[in-house]
């Protein structure tokens, strides 16, 4: 146990040092423009975070072999995301803390509340003039077990497109090792995706149906990994970073 801490630790205080030296270098040795949200009194937050563990209460998304929930997951590792932000001096807006659905009074059947869950996360980001939204899920393709790996997708708003490649760099790096892959344009029939007004990243960290990611997504030191790739490319991406890089076939 005491190993472990130590070692995520570590993994922690390196990435962060990484993610600013990036920022620091690609700026030209400039401090970032952008400031958090949540900064000190007297210093106007330009820029609010969303972070949205997808899911959540009844709806507990994909399920793997051995019933991991993705709901569960998505809620562990953007927990550990808000920890590094944080960490970073900046003050997450989350969409959920707990395994809760955030329906409003009055949804009964179970399509009903998943419908006005996902009206008030678009309502809960659209009531921040400037924000970004990171949406954290998990993947499942059944009928493709050996399929998997992280993929970042994004909305077609802002720097959106630029942030998901700046993630998608890191997570090929980090948790992608000889499997890399692209970001890519999301599918319109993604509601919250489509119907918010700002850039929105989703970040499908791995695939539920392959049963060895399965096992290391429930992992505490993997979900760190994931939670320290997607700051550190967030980070490089708002301040002009995540050129394009073709992964591996
Ligand atoms: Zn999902």
């Amino acid at each position: 146990m005491f190993w472990v801490l130590r070692r995520r630790h570590l993994l922690l205080v390196l990435l962060v040092l990484l993610a600013l030296a990036l920022l620091f270098f690609r700026r030209g040795g400039k401090a970032p423009s952008y400031r958090a949200a949540g900064a000190p009194a007297g210093r106007q937050a330009a820029v609010t975070l969303v972070i949205d563990p997808g899911h959540g209460g009844e709806d507990g998304g994909a399920v793997a072999a051995d019933g991991t929930v993705e709901s569960l997951l998505n809620l562990e590792v953007a927990l550990r995301l808000r920890e590094v932000f944080r960490f970073l001096g900046w003050e997450p807006v989350m969409t959920r803390e707990s395994d809760v659905s955030i329906y409003s009074e009055g949804a009964a059947t179970l399509r009903e509340k998943k419908v006005s869950d996902i009206q008030n996360r678009v309502a809960l980001v659209n009531s921040y003039a400037a924000a970004v939204l990171l949406s954290i899920h998990q993947n499942s393709l059944p009928q493709a077990k050996s399929v998997h790996g992280a993929q970042v997708f994004f909305n077609r708003r802002g720097n959106g497109e630029d942030l998901a490649a700046a993630i998608q760099d890191c997570l090929n790096s980090s948790v992608n090792q000889g499997s890399a892959k692209a970001s890519k344009a999301i599918d319109t029939s993604v509601y919250l995706m489509e119907h918010i007004q700002c850039p929105g990243v989703l970040v499908e960290c791995g695939f539920l149906s392959n049963a060895e990611e399965a096992a290391r997504l429930s992992s505490a030191d993997h979900q760190t990994v994931l939670a320290l790739s997607v700051a550190a490319g967030f980070l490089s991406g708002m301040s002009g970073g995540g050129e394009r890089t073709e992964p591996a076939p």
